[in-house]
């Protein structure tokens, strides 16, 4: 699966899923953005947009590994909002 254009694999259940379908998280110097424009570049993590994947990965602290980076203030509600919507 390694490879795929288009393709990006989530933190949590380490599935693979489509890029415009996942959640995208980049660090933009000592902060996190969510769902950031197609035009910003930066280190970047995917999730599924399932609770179960966001909660896995606030669980486990997953973004803070990837991206090594701390969540900023109210982090974890903005992800747990944006998988509510879909
Ligand atoms: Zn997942």
């Amino acid at each position: 699966m390694r490879g795929l254009t288009g393709f990006r694999m989530c933190i949590a259940c380490r599935e693979y899923g489509r890029q415009g379908e996942m959640l995208r998280i980049m660090k933009s110097g000592h902060t996190l953005i969510l769902s950031p424009g197609r035009k910003e570049f930066g280190r970047s993590a995917y999730l599924c947009k399932s609770s179960g994947c966001v909660e896995n990965a606030l669980k486990r602290n997953l973004l803070k590994k990837h991206l090594k980076c701390e969540l900023p203030e109210g982090f974890e509600d903005a992800l747990r909002e944006a998988v509510r919507e879909s």
